[in-house]
């Protein structure tokens, strides 16, 4: 039994009763995205092996220890997608899109799979939200991006959220600061942990981003990239704190973020929160100038980020977020007899089909027992319909929330059901104001 009714360790129902707010968070996410110029791509669940490997790179913690990996029945190695530029890259690629207008910007919201040990905000399957842009090797395009991640937060109304930013350098500033890491981590090389000890030779900016709080301590006197970055690289950074400032955006600059994936370059930055516990990095992103090319495209400057939606949420409502009221039923129309029932299914599918929330019977239940539900459903107005409404040629709609009742004739029933909705609301609006007007006073 236990099997069937567990779901795997890691995942997360999203449930009828929390769904509006999924809805509402995805929606303003693309919407705001949409207004800095990123349209929607969707690119499927699972991809080869190899991409990953090759894009996040084989020393990362991802590839090393967190995917999803399996062979389809055909033999072929294919990964559930751990995080989403790679895929993203693999089509834009595939079609051709960097022929098109540039910059090419794309976002997504995606299910994301990675093996780690849950705990708050961190889960197995969950949910980013990510942007990506090819072809602009400016700094403006950093700022865009930070700008947009920004304004995001601001319109889901979260605060507090702390924005940092680092450069890691170009390939070619980069082997200098590797070399100086050797030796720092060579000298340093038993207080490691033995994944780290692994990586020294192929990959010590990796050791920078390990989680074990062994090498947590050694990390603390490493040697910084900022001291190591080549005067264009210095020039690119200088020239994204500059558009920052200039729109208003604050950072500081924390010269130990490396982020856990090896396509980065130069600008890397973090959104971070102190409120949602240890795994407070909210958002995270940067420049991957070399990643296009590395996957068989021609060298194509690229950048982008994506947000956990999950630690988005534990921002929300730690900040008592706000979010829209749940689309209540306007109508429940209750059958009486047959043929009551019958009318009122009828009458419920046109109020649907005119874009009305209506619902009406299918448990047989008698007309006190609908009544009880149309008021647990918390309907606007209800309508019993019986006999004699069908002999009328009208029936009494109840406005369920103690206002009066109104006959309402069944010709032209969602005409008349709109006019009073609207009524109804424009009532709710009124009697607000008239509520803050009293408060003020
Ligand atoms: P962390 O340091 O927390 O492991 P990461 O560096 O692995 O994060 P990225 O690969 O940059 O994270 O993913 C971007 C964002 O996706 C993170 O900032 C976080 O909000 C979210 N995220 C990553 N892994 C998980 C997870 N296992 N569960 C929930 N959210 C996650
Ligand atoms: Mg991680």
């Amino acid at each position: 039994m236990a099997v069937i009714t567990n779901a795997p360790r890691g995942t997360q129902d999203v449930l009828p009763a929390q769904s509006a707010r999924w809805q509402y968070i995805e929606n303003t996410l693309l919407r705001t995205a949409e207004l800095f110029g990123f349209r929607e791509i969707r690119t499927p669940v699972f991809e080869h092996t190899e991409l990953f490997s090759r894009s996040v790179g084989d020393t990362t913690d991802v590839v090393q220890k967190e995917m999803y990996t399996f062979l389809d029945k055909g033999k072929r190695s294919v990964t559930l997608r751990p995080e989403g530029t790679a895929g993203v890259v693999r089509a834009v690629l595939q079609n051709g899109l960097l022929g098109g207008a540039l910059p090419l910007r794309t976002c997504y919201v995606i299910p994301c799979f990675r093996y780690e040990k849950p705990q708050a905000g961190r889960l197995r399957e969950f949910h980013q939200f990510g942007v990506e842009m090819f072809g602009p090797k400016s700094p403006a395009a950093d700022a865009q991006v930070i700008a947009l991640a920004n304004e995001i937060f601001q319109t889901l109304g979260i605060e507090g959220l702390e924005l940092h930013i680092n450069s890691i350098g170009c390939p070619e500033c980069r082997a200098k600061y590797q070399q100086a890491l050797r030796e720092y981590f060579t000298a340093h090389l038993g207080a490691l942990c033995e994944t780290c000890q692994g990586r020294l030779e192929k990959n010590p900016m990796r050791i920078l981003d390990c989680k074990s709080p062994e090498c947590h301590a050694v990390v603390e006197g490493a040697p910084l990239v900022l001291d190591y970055i080549c005067d264009d690289c210095r020039e690119h950074f200088e020239g994204l704190k500059k558009r920052l400032d200039l729109l208003g955006i604050s950072y500081s600059v924390d010269p130990k973020i490396v982020r856990g994936l090896d396509y980065y370059t130069r600008t890397v930055f973090e959104f971070v929160s102190q409120k949602i516990g240890a795994q407070g990095t909210v958002c995270g992103g940067g420049r991957y100038d070399g990643l296009v090319e590395e996957l068989g495209g021609s060298a194509t400057p690229a950048l982008g980020f994506a947000m956990g939606l999950e630690r988005l949420l534990l921002q929300m409502d730690a900040c008592g977020c706000l979010f829209p009221e749940e689309n209540t039923c306007d109508i429940y129309l209750a059958g009486m007899g047959e043929a009551g029932s019958l009318r009122a299914q009828q009458l419920c599918y046109e109020l649907q089909q005119e874009g009305f929330y209506a619902e009406c019977d299918c448990m047989e239940r008698s007309v006190k027992a609908q009544m009880k539900y149309a008021d647990k459903l918390g309907a606007k107005y209800a309508a019993v319909l019986g006999e004699s409404e069908l002999q009328s040629g009208e029936c009494t709609v109840k406005d369920m929330r103690g206002g009066k009742s109104v006959q309402v004739s069944l010709t032209d029933f969602a005409g008349q059901i709109y006019r009073l909705l609207l009524e109804g609301a424009y009532t709710e609006v009124i009697e607000a104001g008239e509520q803050l007007q009293k408060g003020q006073e």
